[in-house]
């Protein structure tokens, strides 16, 4: 159902075409630029690439008057304004790199009414100086991107970004406009009442990227495993993310003597070094970039045909937004996830140099949540979708491993399932997940039996496995569900639909023990 034409649909038509070549909006974009033109409060939600930053565009290029747009990174700034200027639409950006004649000269053009957006960081907007000046101007409205940075809810809390809200008091008759391509609904509700937001509109796009194919497998070969990915798209553009930079040398090395066009992207590179990665991929002089998370913001090259991640991105929001690097498109794309048990840990240690305590809980349940997605035995679409608060209808996607029966499952999930959680309700719900599996696994270690839980009716009841298979099945349990992890210590709980599986009514899925544990005894063999 296309939104009515107004007046303003006509000029915005006609400001795309006109300074973009663009025939037609992508979703949701006429909505989201008709509350800019007529100065309506809003949420917009897209996706990475779904064209957020034309939303506040063209009402802005169509208005009398200057955009205020809010943006957390200078680097990206810059680029916006270079990309506005290209298209004839005049832009600036405020930050502490100008020199005292540049900022003269914005000032001028703002105060001369030449300027149509203006780009700033947070922190240098909520400058009295900086404030005082633009109640001096016609405002036409007010962007903040990167939203959900407001949220300690969200994936990428900046604190600064709290102090937004007076530019409501400063500027009282002016509209403001938050996008985001992270948010569920709590940390959409937090951006609204964060901003005081008036009755905004909330314009909330579809996330799920039929054309990906998902894919999640244990890192049990890595380099092999990666290889394999990129020999399956011979020819074929590709981003490989990794959690450290050491890594990401590693593995661009790697690839390089298999003859594998492949370059490197962390923030340890000079600016130089990661402009020509970036360009040399862009323009397919080079066919992998093997990168840390900062590589891919504001590119915008439709044909990368896989990425996978190496290790497990920080959030699910992250991993939206990197996987959604593959397939803008519309051909059919892979994303494939390589992680390992340590992962987490790997997360906690480089999350907990933050001495912002609030910040790190939000950080580690981020971190939760992805180590459960990777564990979770559901439809990849289905998890992604409604992680973003959104319902998925498909039964069967057809384009992920458990659609698509890769994954080997166990032939009687439900009978290990009971045996598992069984043992976490004979422990009282006062363990983790490591005990749990050694007393599954009839472990003799001496705490297991100085607690006498040797004398457990579920002690040793799954001594036909090792403990590390065992633990991959509690940490399936707690993907899906079943059981909780709880406290510092990841004591495990039995949820509501826990106890219902011990009553038999549940279908949980469990991976076979297969490949992971048989390979690693191989390797340490020969
Ligand atoms: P986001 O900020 O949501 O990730 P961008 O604003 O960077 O997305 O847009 C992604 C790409 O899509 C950009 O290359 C942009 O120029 C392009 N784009 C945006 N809107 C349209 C449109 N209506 N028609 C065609 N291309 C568009
Ligand atoms: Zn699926």
């Amino acid at each position: 159902n296309m939104p009515e034409a107004t007046a303003n649909t006509e000029q915005l038509a006609e400001a795309l075409l006109s300074y973009w070549g663009y025939d037609s909006f992508r979703p949701l974009q006429q909505e989201a630029m008709e509350c800019g033109m007529n100065g309506r409060d809003s949420v917009v939600v897209l996706p990475t690439g779904g064209g957020k930053s034309l939303c506040y565009q063209a009402p802005a290029a169509c208005r009398d008057g200057v955009a205020v747009v809010v943006s957390p990174l200078i680097s990206l700034m810059k680029d916006q304004v270079d990309a506005l200027t290209a298209c004839g639409i005049p832009a600036a950006a405020l930050n502490s790199t100008l020199t005292a004649d540049e900022r003269r000269d914005i000032t001028q053009r703002l105060r001369a009414g030449e300027i149509k957006l203006l780009y700033a960081a947070p922190e240098r907007l909520l400058l009295d100086g900086t404030l005082s000046f633009l109640t001096q101007l016609k405002v036409s409205f007010v962007a903040i991107d990167e939203a959900h940075c407001i949220s300690a809810w969200g994936h990428d809390f900046r604190p600064e970004y709290r102090g937004l809200k007076v530019l409501r008091e400063a500027l009282p008759h002016v509209s403001m406009h938050a996008y985001t391509a992270t948010a569920s609904e709590k940390v959409r509700q937090d951006i609204a009442s964060q901003l005081e937001l008036r009755d905004p509109a909330m314009l909330v796009g579809s996330f799920d990227r039929p054309n990906l194919v998902y894919r999640v497998r244990r890192a049990n070969q890595k380099l092999k495993q990666i290889t394999a990915v990129v020999d399956r798209h011979r020819g074929e553009s590709g981003i490989i993310y990794c959690i450290s930079r050491k890594e990401v040398e590693r593995t661009a090395d790697a690839l390089r003597s298999l003859g594998v066009q492949a370059a490197p992207y962390h923030a340890g590179l000079s600016d130089k070094e990661r402009h020509r990665n970036q360009d040399d991929f862009i323009e397919d002089r080079v066919q992998v970039v093997v990168a840390t998370v900062a590589f891919g913001m504001g590119i915008d090259k439709p044909d990368v045909r896989f990425v996978a991640h190496a290790g497990l991105p920080k959030s699910i929001e992250h991993y939206q937004q990197e996987s959604g690097r593959a397939g803008r498109d519309g051909l059919k794309s892979e994303c494939l996830l390589l992680f390992s048990p340590g992962d987490a840990s790997t997360w906690r240690r480089m999350l907990a140099s933050s001495d912002d305590q609030q910040a790190f809980t939000a950080a580690m349940r981020s971190v939760d949540q992805m180590c459960d997605y990777a564990n979770s035995v559901t439809c990849r679409h289905k998890s992604l979708v409604e992680f973003f608060g959104q319902d998925y209808e498909k039964p069967n996607c057809g384009a992920c491993d458990v659609c698509l029966a890769e994954l080997e499952t166990v032939d009687e999930p439900l009978v290990l399932a009971q045996k598992i959680v069984s043992c976490v309700a004979r422990l009282e719900q006062r363990f983790g997940g490591d005990y749990t599996s050694k007393v599954l696994a009839g472990s003799s270690e001496a705490r297991i039996l100085n607690a006498g839980h040797d004398r457990l009716s579920t002690y040793g009841l799954l001594k036909e496995f090792k403990p590390p298979v065992i633990r991959d099945w509690i940490e399936q349990l707690v993907g899906q569900g079943y059981l909780r992890k709880e406290g510092e210590f990841d004591v495990l709980q039995i949820s509501e639909t826990g106890l219902g599986l011990l009553k038999g009514d549940a279908e949980p899925r469990l991976l076979s023990p297969s490949a992971p544990a048989a390979r690693q005894k191989k390797k340490s063999a020969d």
